[in-house]
């Protein structure tokens, strides 16, 4: 005996579909500026402009000079789960930063998507709203993509509601293309505030930094986190089982109040991890008070094989294979690097 007033079943159209992906990939303008410029680095870029008027509430544009998409492939680009950055063969042979192939059809449906884009001689543009896009046209540009976000969340009320000041959303922007920054030294970074129209005003630009890769990233965090941070900053490089240990680390009397200061990185991708951070406060335990707090930008390489990267849409988050050895090979790293450090300071004031 069915009851006729028995559930049914359904399949959401794609329109629906995306709008629910999109809650979870594009929390806030920083979700959407992250994935942009993440797509431009994939894209083998040189230099990236980002562009934000109204805390990224009314525009998000993304410009870059990498490969470009080819006019017959834009459709294809806001179709859900296409990418082409795997085949899908092996999910954690991952050497991008996207793969999903989630971001494009979950902004334009959240906001009202532009794409401009050429790849080799041809130039189209593309436009999405409410998640339907129109065909593609024929468009005029040099070089790269320009991907142009406009009001965001004014089909999602709800969300819309949530965003904080125009201020604190443009701090999480600027933290996100900060951090990017750091992973991708030899790629030159702008950040503009257009709020008002007009040329705006640069809140940050980061010239593509020369030499080696420790070179590099001594410049941008220089560049970033300040010339004081860089000063007192230890390199650190060191390898346990093949898992690579590189970056900067401050003296422990270049401490902080918070841990505003500590930037993570695992095979180039900036993450929030919580094993990370408990290693990093483990190796400096013994040189700060427990108010105090490290200051460090730190890379993990290692086989894609050995990390999951694919814990929550938005990628922020990892799971190793072997969290005691990461764990392990940061601490005694770092331990060794401050007590050198300690150990040259003191016979250096004492001889
Ligand atoms: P994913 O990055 O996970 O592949 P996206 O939805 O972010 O998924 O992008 C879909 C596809 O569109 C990408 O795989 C890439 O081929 C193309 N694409 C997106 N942005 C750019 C860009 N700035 N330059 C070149 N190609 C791009
Ligand atoms: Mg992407």
């Amino acid at each position: 005996n069915i009851s006729p007033d028995r559930p049914v079943i359904r399949q959401l159209d794609e329109a629906a579909i995306n709008r629910i992906a999109a809650g979870e990939v594009v929390e806030r303008p920083a979700s959407a500026v992250k994935e942009l410029v993440e797509n431009a680095l994939d894209a083998g870029a040189g230099r990236i402009e980002v562009c934000i008027a109204d805390g990224g509430k009314t525009l998000i544009r993304v410009t870059d000079d990498g490969h470009g998409i080819a006019p017959e492939d834009l459709p294809l680009a806001l179709s859900r789960h296409a990418t082409s950055k795997i085949d899908g063969t092996d999910l954690l042979n991952i050497h991008s930063f996207g793969f999903r192939g989630e971001a494009l059809p979950s902004l334009g449906a959240v906001g009202r998507l532009k794409i401009t884009s050429r790849a080799g001689a041809a130039a189209g543009e593309i436009v999405v709203s409410g998640g339907a896009h129109e065909t593609v046209r024929p468009a005029a540009l040099g070089k790269g993509t320009v991907v142009e976000l406009r009001d965001l969340f004014y089909a999602t009320p709800a969300r819309l509601k949530f965003l904080r000041t125009d201020r604190a959303e443009m701090q999480a922007i600027s933290d996100v293309v900060k951090r990017l920054a750091m992973a991708e030294p030899h790629v030159g970074f702008t950040l503009r505030d257009v709020s008002g129209g007009g040329e705006g005003r640069v809140t940050f630009r980061a010239d593509p930094e020369t030499g080696d890769m420790f070179e590099a990233l001594h410049g941008r965090l220089a560049r970033i986190l300040g010339a004081e941070f860089a000063e007192n900053a230890l390199a650190i490089d060191a390898e346990r089982e093949d898992i690579r240990l590189t970056g900067y680390a401050a003296l422990p009397t270049y401490s902080r109040g918070s841990a505003v200061a500590q930037y993570l990185f695992v095979n180039g991708r900036p993450v929030r991890d919580k094993l990370l951070i408990g290693a990093l406060r483990g190796a400096y335990a013994d040189f700060l008070s427990r108010d105090r707090h490290p200051a460090a930008a730190l890379f993990i390489t290692c086989d894609p094989h050995r990390v999951d990267v694919n814990v929550h849409p938005a990628k922020s988050e990892v799971r190793f294979r072997e969290p005691g050895l990461v764990r392990g090979l940061i601490v005694s790293a770092l331990r060794h690097a401050l007590a050198d450090a300690g150990h040259r300071a003191s016979t250096t004031v004492a001889g």
